[in-house]
């Protein structure tokens, strides 16, 4: 605990342990995934990935290697980086059409040969489980019913992991992807909370953070964001994987800024686990739909 802390009487940051949080999802999952088998009935996820960049092999180890945990049925298609578009087309085709498969990722990011856009589009909207289907982005945002991208889904479980009540909170997030900053502003805007979105053009972005309750950091920049722009007893939700030259991880936001905050995410053991288990707990999500099985195995 800081002087900080001290002086205003606050009790002592801590931090928000995503990894813990990923556990408790993944065990529940287990759980429902059994109820299904004992009815001969078993989710499966297909994870497509393309080309050899270093980080997207590990991404996709750590879905395949989740997916066994819970007990999922899933399919690792790994293409060379020659995969023209047309047949990585033909591949999600035949995936679309495959019954044994209820979600279907592809690792981003892709080779630049291939049109990101025509690819994500091309995934059944009813299998897609990271949610960037076109249709499903535009469900989100009228607040209509679609999978959420995981990403975002696990910042707010993290956000109510914490006890944080977001209604009428000033939220600030920093980032603008459609994968992270976007779908995270949608879904904070959905609970109610006041949200600025920052980026690279953002004329003074420490004194955007300085008026946040909730910073979610989502930049790639390493420990872009310093403590004195920490409001004190803020929120922080350190979205950033970056690594650094010794090869150590680190987030977007400067380690020694938790001791300003009430709660932080750690970078790593904070969004990283959640993203995995969220990816499982939409697929799931996608099985039941695709049944009509939901009012038998999952509890509301
Ligand atoms: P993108 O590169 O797609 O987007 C980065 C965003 O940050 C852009 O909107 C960019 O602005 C903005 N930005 C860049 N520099 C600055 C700056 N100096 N000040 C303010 N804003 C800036 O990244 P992603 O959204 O894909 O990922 C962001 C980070 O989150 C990365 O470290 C990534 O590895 C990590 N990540 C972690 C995940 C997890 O599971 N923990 C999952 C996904 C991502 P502009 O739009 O103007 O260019």
């Amino acid at each position: 605990m800081t002087d900080t802390n001290l002086l205003d009487n606050r009790p002592p940051p801590r931090w928000i342990d995503g990894q813990a949080l990923a556990a408790r999802v993944r065990a529940e999952l287990k759980r429902k995934v059994q109820e299904a088998s004992e009815r001969g009935l078993t989710p499966g996820l297909a994870v497509v990935r393309v080309g050899e960049d270093p980080a997207s092999k590990s991404y996709v180890g750590a879905k395949v290697r989740a997916c066994a945990e819970v007990g999922f049925h899933s399919r690792h298609i790994s293409l060379p980086a020659t995969t023209t578009e047309a047949e990585l087309l033909d591949r999600i085709d035949a995936l679309n059409r495959d019954p044994a498969i209820h979600g279907i990722l592809v690792q981003l990011p892709l080779p630049p040969s291939i049109d990101e856009a025509r690819v994500l589009g091309a995934i059944d909207p009813a299998k897609d489980a990271d949610g960037f289907h076109p249709l499903n982005v535009g469900r989100l945002l009228l607040g209509l019913d679609a999978p959420v991208p995981c990403t975002p889904k696990g910042i707010l479980r993290l956000l109510d992991e914490a006890g944080v009540d977001l209604r009428g909170k000033r939220v600030v997030v920093i980032g603008r992807s459609n994968i992270v900053g976007k779908p995270v502003a949608l879904l904070l805007l959905a609970r109610d909370a006041s949200v600025a979105i920052c980026h690279s053009k953002t004329a003074d972005l420490p004194e955007e953070v300085r008026r946040a309750d909730v910073i979610i950091a989502a930049v790639g920049c390493p420990a872009l964001i310093k403590p004195d722009w920490i409001k004190p007893g803020a929120i922080i939700i350190d979205v950033g994987i970056n690594r650094t030259a010794a090869g150590k991880l680190v987030g977007d936001v400067e380690p020694t800024c938790f001791d300003r905050a009430t709660a932080m995410t750690p970078v790593p053991g904070g969004v990283g686990p959640m993203t995995v288990a969220m990816l499982l707990d939409n697929t799931f999500e996608l099985f039941c739909r695709g049944l009509d099985y939901r009012s038998t195995v999952v509890e509301e």
